[in-house]
């Protein structure tokens, strides 16, 4: 096997706030041990029910300006007014073991990753309307009005970037959205590129005639 078709593939999937990404991204990790998910860096403050290294590494922006000047990551970008980004040498380091690694990124960051990594598939997840949207973010309940308007525009403006992703999923059944992604990592697998290393020698030995 070359080094390079050893190689795992990188996944980017990106999704306005409320469609049910992190949800789906955890079902894939339970259905398919050999996807593996980064764990970002953030600015952010924790939200309760979080923990650190598990949902994001929480860290100051001081640490995270100096991470960018070491050039430690893949990726970074201003969300929403707090710094995320991508680990550099993990993501590096996964997928040289072959196996596949999922980026649950904003587009800003799923854009860099196309320019720097064009093996990368991206997919963009969407809730199946705007009402379901609305309902979505606003049904946290706690939340002022004003949160909720802010949250929508946000999403909208994460929306107006849909057409440049590989793939879309509608996320209106849950079941089915995930049997959707899971469907777009099993196609990924067969293509002939990567086919051709795994079954090297059955190929060979079925055209020796
Ligand atoms: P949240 O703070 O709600 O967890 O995430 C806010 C947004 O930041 C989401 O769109 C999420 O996908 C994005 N995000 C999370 N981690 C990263 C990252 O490492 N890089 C980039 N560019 N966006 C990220």
């Amino acid at each position: 096997m070359s080094q390079e078709s050893e190689q795992g593939t990188l996944y980017v999937i990106s999704a306005p706030s409320g469609a049910g990404k992190t949800s789906l991204v955890a079902g894939m990790l339970e259905r398919d041990e050999k996807l593996g998910v980064s764990v970002s860096h953030t600015t952010r403050p924790m939200r309760t029910g979080e923990q650190d290294g598990i949902n994001y590494h929480f860290i100051s922006r001081d640490e995270f300006e100096a991470m960018i000047a070491r050039g430690d990551f893949l990726e970074h970008a201003d969300v929403f007014g707090n710094y995320y980004g991508t680990s550099q040498v993990w993501v590096q380091q996964t997928l040289a073991r072959g196996q596949d690694v999922i980026l649950e990124i904003d587009w800003q960051g799923a854009e860099q990753i196309r320019r720097l990594m064009p093996g990368c598939v991206s997919i963009f997840i969407v809730p199946p309307s705007p009402e379901a949207l609305r309902e979505r973010l606003s049904g946290r309940g706690t939340d002022s009005p004003e949160v909720v308007v802010r949250r929508l525009k946000e999403a909208s403006d994460e929306c107006s970037h849909a057409l440049e992703f590989d793939y879309l999923v509608v996320n209106d059944d849950f079941q089915t959205a995930l049997d959707d992604l899971l469907s777009i990592v099993r196609c990924q697998r067969l293509r002939m590129q990567v086919q051709q290393v795994r079954h090297a020698v059955l190929l060979a030995t079925l055209s020796d005639g």
